[in-house]
């Protein structure tokens, strides 16, 4: 599956759905919702065994980005806002769509966490007969020398760690009676791997994959210690390790999973209908198709000053704070809820007016759901 060509059956199988859902008929909520519920859920069979090639991954984003933006395989439309920050998490001011490469790699790098929690399951003791090897204390088992998914997982680690990602720190063993995981490899007291946070005591150990539970009662050194590190490291390791006590109970695995993605949150809301909830979030970062908006994309030229009072340029900033048409309409809308006048200096402060007045949670609620409203009468 290295071959651009071998995926070419997931490839037209995108195209497939693209062509027939007709994006232009669809509002933006509608798109976000296909995008989310039926083409994620395609390649996920060949995203969980295979690494699929940057040109399969950026091809299938091309497609997703040319549908929501309302265009076709032949045709793109304007991309208002990047495509980097519509596929980040809801919570970290995104569409939740998800990067197709993240998916590829979270799928593949959840067999790390498979290999671990899944014991005497087929699969593994497969990977198991095949890979093994007596003297090998790797995190995963591997035979370089036999390419395939196995290899490519395993590859995964050092892929992770150009993004400062460690897969290791991401699974964390608790404990029981010590016979699942090992001393020095898996991480599983303080704060990594044993072999990581005392290096010069590793390097001497006899038997680099012992399990916790033969280590603890006793140490095997290739050699005596001498040197200062060593010692200091002998100190340390012991007193972390003099704390832990085996219980009769199976070791058991923690996932760790956090997020590291940089934008600015945006906060969903299910009052309104989800296209409004689009059109708010690209107001927000003002991405509408604005006659300021345009201009900056050179779409258009001449004057972008707005068409409604003629004073200022018509950007979402403009239109729904201080044009004469939305001043009017929040100030009736205040009169009309009975609130204190509506202050904001940006898009963002006009979406988080509700928060600032002393009412109930409810009423907050209905007042957001007229502002919201009130933006995409205008
Ligand atoms: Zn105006």
């Amino acid at each position: 599956m290295n071959i651009i060509r071998n995926w070419n059956c997931v490839v037209d199988c995108f195209k497939r759905r693209l062509s027939k859902w007709k994006a232009k008929k669809l509002s933006f909520g509608g798109r976000v919702i296909l995008l989310k519920a039926a083409l994620d859920s395609l390649p996920v069979y060949f995203f969980s065994l295979f690494k699929a090639p940057v040109g399969v991954i950026d091809k299938l984003e091309a497609l997703r980005r040319r549908f929501f933006w309302g265009g076709d395989e032949d045709k793109a439309k304007t991309n208002w806002v990047a495509w980097d920050r519509v596929i980040g998490p809801c919570d970290k001011g995104g569409l939740g769509l998800g990067s197709l490469k993240d998916l590829n790699d979270g799928l593949m790098a959840k067999w790390w966490w498979r290999y671990k929690t899944e014991k005497g399951s087929v699969w593994r003791n497969v990977v198991d007969a095949t890979h093994f090897n007596q003297n090998s204390w790797g995190y995963l088992p591997i035979k370089k020398g036999i390419s395939g998914s196995w290899n490519m997982i395993n590859k995964l680690e050092k892929e992770f760690a150009t993004r400062n990602l460690n897969i290791r720190s991401l699974i964390k063993g608790s404990c029981g009676n010590g016979l699942d995981i090992r001393f020095w490899v898996d991480w599983w007291v303080g704060d990594g791997p044993l072999m990581e946070c005392y290096p010069a005591l590793f390097a001497l150990e006899k038997q680099k994959a012992v399990l916790v539970a033969e280590r603890i009662v006793g140490w095997d050194w290739r050699r005596s210690l001498f040197s200062v590190q060593e010692m200091m490291e002998l100190q340390g390791c012991s007193t972390l390790v003099s704390t832990i006590v085996l219980l009769p109970t199976a070791d058991r695995w923690k996932l760790l999973a956090k997020y590291a993605v940089p934008f600015y949150p945006f906060s969903w809301f299910k009052w309104v209908a989800r296209k409004v909830s689009v059109f708010a979030w690209r107001a927000e970062q003002d991405r509408l198709t604005t006659y300021n908006g345009l201009k900056r994309r050179t779409i258009l030229s001449g004057s972008s000053s707005c068409r409604v009072c003629g004073d200022g340029e018509e950007d979402a900033a403009h239109l729904f704070i201080s044009c004469a048409a939305a001043t009017l309409l929040w100030q009736q809308i205040s009169s009309w809820c009975r609130i204190p006048p509506v202050y904001a200096h940006t898009v963002r402060d006009l979406f988080d007016v509700h928060n600032h007045i002393g009412c109930s949670a409810g009423k907050k609620d209905l007042i957001k759901m007229i502002i919201l409203a009130g933006t995409w009468t205008i």
